[in-house]
């Protein structure tokens, strides 16, 4: 078999190893790393994965992604990482259909794929999981450790940490604003009482945590003998393990391998979808990729008028689905390179030096521009607070099932592209307790509660405030590594 090398969207000279990214951010060239070509997925390929499991599906897709781990060992890590206790169900991503008399005579179908039922009740944890095993496989492997630290609004760092906790050669030091995540957010990561899991609560916003971060990234000397490591969203692991679900999602809604679906992503940084973009670039028969955003539109501004236009930090909106609101895509380089025919040195020009210049890019006279949809089947659209509110509502009341505000952002999109005849699959990224206030201003009653969070709030509490001092951040590090 010949070797998967990974290469940078930037065009550097290094072709990697699945190990030797995995513990890795951004190519040195600045670049995202992205595999040398796509696997392709045979017919007779796709008819043997229908009916696997869940870990068994996500295994065969993996090994064509990973040659530096024996089959067996990776094998093992899949089964211990997708398992009902984890996430909840035998199917790990289960499909819901939101059906009634009006969508019937319709002739249009579309389902809900839960990507939510993990640990922490976002999608994140589908990746997450995995990459916890893999670090803890890999670094036991090298004899090494890493010290994971990271910024987050609320997702991104309790799946981190729920991912980590208890893992051998890691420690995670997870910055949040103090009081500006929800409250079942805070109780989420601030009640992990392991040894190896450090709560940052930083006075200041968001972006003073990411600055933090970026200011520890950029100190070689300090990272190194520190062993500082990310697990940002630009990680190609991640991407990668959330490449399984759209095709469990295809095999759960449909009967034969020549049918197609759409999916509809609630998007913000370009992750979730990138990867719904990877299984169809390996022969997964998906007819649309719909990306729904919020009212920070990005994204959808660039399918619909070819420019990309990065917005600084008073335009970027704080909306009621928090985790989608973005001033720029970190993963969209991924797609561009492709939808430029992999030119690595426009791909640079446009990224590396046009958008720090300008801030924006125009591929709108670019040819190329109208493969995105054409050729790519990308298409996009926008859901504001209000829509967010309705949909909720009119999900609630028709069908009877409760989404979250992101969902709700993907379900509102997903009807402006509906077609008869190809089932559209929305995947649901959060379970609504995560965002119980705009679940009650839509429905004037509290989100259902999983069992196992009953009175979370109330736990001890294990975090550290300070304030947004990079010195001081450092110096709590090395402590703690001492
Ligand atoms: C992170 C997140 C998103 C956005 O996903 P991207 O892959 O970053 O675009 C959407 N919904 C929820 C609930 C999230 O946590």
């Amino acid at each position: 078999m010949a070797f998967m090398k990974y290469i940078s969207t930037r065009g550097h000279a290094d072709r990697k190893q699945f190990c030797e990214i995995l513990l890795e951010g951004l190519a040195p060239d600045g670049g995202l790393y992205l595999p040398e070509n796509y696997p392709q997925v045979s017919a007779a390929m796709l008819a043997s994965w229908r009916g696997l499991s869940y870990a068994d599906l996500a295994f065969e897709i993996l090994s064509l992604y990973i040659d530096d781990i024996p089959a067996t060992d990776l094998k093992a890590i899949c089964r211990k990482t997708y398992t009902q206790e984890v996430f909840g169900s035998k199917e790990i991503t289960p499909l819901k259909k939101l059906a009634d008399a009006s969508t019937e005579a319709a002739g249009t179908v579309m389902y809900l794929e839960a990507l939510s039922n993990g640990p922490t009740l976002a999608f994140k944890d589908m990746a997450m999981q995995l990459l916890g095993n893999l670090f803890e496989y890999e670094l036991a492997r090298r004899g090494e450790e890493l010290n994971i630290f990271g910024a987050t609004s609320g997702d991104t760092g309790s799946a981190a940490e729920y991912a980590m906790r208890g893992k051998r050669g890691v420690r995670v030091f997870m910055t949040s604003p103090l009081g500006r995540m929800s409250p079942f957010q805070q109780a989420q990561m601030f009640s992990l009482q392991d040894e190896n899991i450090h709560n940052i609560a930083v006075e200041g916003v968001f972006d003073d945590c990411q600055d933090m971060v970026k200011a520890v990234s950029n100190d070689l000397v300090f990272k190194r003998k520190y062993k500082i490591g990310t697990v940002n969203s630009i990680n190609w692991a991640r991407l990668m393990a959330q490449v399984v679900y759209y095709f469990a999602g295809y095999f759960q809604s449909t009967k034969s391998n020549t049918d197609k679906v759409s999916f509809t992503v609630p998007s913000g940084n370009f992750g979730n979808v990138c990867a719904g973009h990877v299984a169809r670039m390996m022969g997964l028969p998906i007819e649309q990729l719909v990306v729904a955003t919020n009212e920070n539109d990005v994204l959808d501004e660039f399918f619909r008028t070819g420019v990309y236009r990065v917005r600084g930090s008073a335009d970027t909106h704080e909306t009621s689905s928090p985790s989608m609101d973005i001033s720029k895509a970190s993963n969209f380089e991924r797609f561009v390179f492709d939808l430029l025919g992999r030119d690595a040195g426009k791909t640079k020009a446009l990224f590396g030096e046009q958008l720090g210049k300008t801030g924006k890019f125009d591929l709108s006279a670019d040819p190329v521009f109208s493969e995105a949809a054409q050729r790519y089947g990308f298409v996009s659209g926008k859901s504001t607070h209000a829509d967010r509110l309705a949909t909720i509502k009119d999900v609630y009341t028709r069908f009877g099932v409760m989404v979250d505000t992101h969902t709700a952002d993907g379900v509102k999109v997903a009807r402006e592209h509906i077609k008869p005849d190809v089932p559209m699959i929305v995947l649901e990224t959060a379970l609504p307790i995560k965002f119980a206030a705009t679940i009650v201003e839509a429905l004037g009653r509290e989100p259902d509660r999983p069992a196992k969070f009953a009175g979370m709030e109330d736990l001890p509490k294990r975090v550290t405030s300070m304030p947004a001092d990079v010195a001081a951040v450092k110096a709590y590090i090395a402590q703690i590594c001492a």
